[in-house]
């Protein structure tokens, strides 16, 4: 039995035991995760580590040593399958039987998978963990064309990557664009165009209809309206389903994630959930319960929970940030973009820098910078302050934006 016991060695995680430490937590912490490796960064799963410009180790979110020295019993290559909050305890896939004093539950979630024909064949590939990119990474050199469903982040940082590398890449979007649901529609025609221009082929406002098989391996994928397009690898990058089975047969309230306060306690006495899994109320969302995948996120609900756990009186309210990788841009994204009624566009997008605002109701809520950092940086205090600014002040590129805060 610990005292704290985390379930799922990713980044919150990760963040809940470093936390706990940095805090003076004495008592004991077992982290128990289902993969095999210790806790790493899962953002350059798409990005440098696909590109192989990083290491693994260079994506390990603290050394080895760490771990050990920091007291924290890492239990890895092990799932836990029931939890059972009266006895306190969990259990785990291989019938191992773990007490706790306090849970937290940081499982993130399982890439959605398609449902068509020919969704599990050799050569279809999600883009979550190492050893997804790992395999991926090996059937590369054998792969000329590449098709990636879903014009998400993931998607469209794994083809620039591939792009990159020479492949003929090319993306299908069920929606009228990418990015759709996280994105205003400026930011989307720029990405659009971006990859277009790099040599992507990209359908829009398509569905797929099932993945065309040969010899056990995918030859290609079928359309909606029939067509046919060849290729030799397939990348399905259409979302993510939270992973809080356990959770929810014990009794804990919740859906789509599991439902938390904002101190991230669930329903279950003692039992905390961080990350991608836990549907919270957030501020920067007007108090709207959703769920948010971002490693902001689940590093600062962590550091709640260690607070909680120790005593302090805190509330989750940070503000929610975000990056992208694509090709040389660099795309950094402040606050939350849901519900905005108007779009204001900052700067040149064919300059390649440039910033798009949200606003709502007048005020500024959310921010997407590429190649504009300092329309980052300085953009963070308006949507913090929900500052009421001119559109067309803030459409003025040649006005720093920390000259705007009245
Ligand atoms: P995870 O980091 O996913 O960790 C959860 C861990 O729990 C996993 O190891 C999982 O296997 C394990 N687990 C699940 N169920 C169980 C169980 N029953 N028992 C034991 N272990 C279990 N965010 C950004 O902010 N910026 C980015 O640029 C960005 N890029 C991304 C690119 C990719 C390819 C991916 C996949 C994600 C990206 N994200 C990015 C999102 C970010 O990585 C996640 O939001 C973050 O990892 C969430 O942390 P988490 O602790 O909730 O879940």
């Amino acid at each position: 039995s610990y005292d704290v016991v985390i379930v799922g060695a990713g980044h919150g995680g990760a963040q809940a035991a470093v936390a706990l430490r940095q805090q003076k937590f004495a008592g004991t912490i077992a982290m128990i995760g289902d993969e095999p490796e210790l806790p790493y960064e899962r953002p350059p799963l798409s990005k440098d580590y696909l590109a192989g410009d990083k290491s693994f180790e260079r994506i390990l979110i603290r050394p080895p040593a760490f771990w050990d020295e920091r007291n924290v019993t890492m239990l890895l290559g092990a799932a836990v399958t029931r939890v059972d909050p009266e006895a306190r305890i969990v259990e785990t896939a291989a019938g191992d039987v773990i007490g706790y004093g306090k849970l937290i539950w940081a499982t993130g979630g399982s890439p959605r998978k398609l449902t068509c024909d020919g969704h599990s064949l050799r050569g279809v590939h999600a883009v979550r963990t190492r050893a997804d990119v790992d395999q991926l990474v090996r059937e590369l050199p054998q792969v000329n064309r590449v098709v990636v469903v879903g014009g998400g982040y993931i998607g469209l940082e794994a083809a620039a990557v591939l792009t990159k590398f020479g492949k003929h890449v090319t993306v299908l979007e069920a929606q009228d664009r990418v990015l759709a649901r996280v994105a205003g529609e400026p930011l989307s025609r720029f990405y659009e165009a971006e990859h277009r221009a790099h040599g992507v082929d990209l359908h829009l406002s398509v569905g797929v209809a099932c993945i065309e098989e040969r010899d056990g391996a995918a030859c290609g994928v079928r359309l909606a309206s029939g067509a046919i397009l060849p290729c030799d690898m397939v990348i399905v990058g259409i979302g993510v389903i939270p992973a809080v089975e356990p959770l929810l047969a014990a009794g804990a309230e919740g859906g789509n994630g599991v439902a938390v306060d904002a101190q991230c306690r669930t329903s279950l006495a003692d039992i905390f959930a961080i990350g991608d899994c836990a549907a919270h109320a957030n501020r920067f969302a007007e108090g709207a319960t959703i769920r948010l995948e971002s490693v902001q996120n689940a590093n600062d609900q962590a550091t709640i929970v260690a607070k909680t756990i120790l005593g302090e009186d805190v509330a989750y309210d940070a503000v929610p940030w975000f990056w992208s990788n694509q090709y040389d841009l660099r795309l950094q994204t402040v606050g939350l973009s849901i519900g905005h009624d108007a779009v204001v566009v900052r700067g040149v997008p064919e300059s390649r820098s440039f910033s798009v605002i949200y606003l709502k109701a007048g005020r500024v809520i959310a921010l997407d910078c590429v190649n504009a950092t300092k329309d980052y940086v300085q953009g963070r205090a308006l949507v913090l302050a929900g500052a009421v600014i001119d559109p067309a002040l803030l459409a003025d590129a040649d006005v720093p934006l920390k000259a705007m805060l009245p």
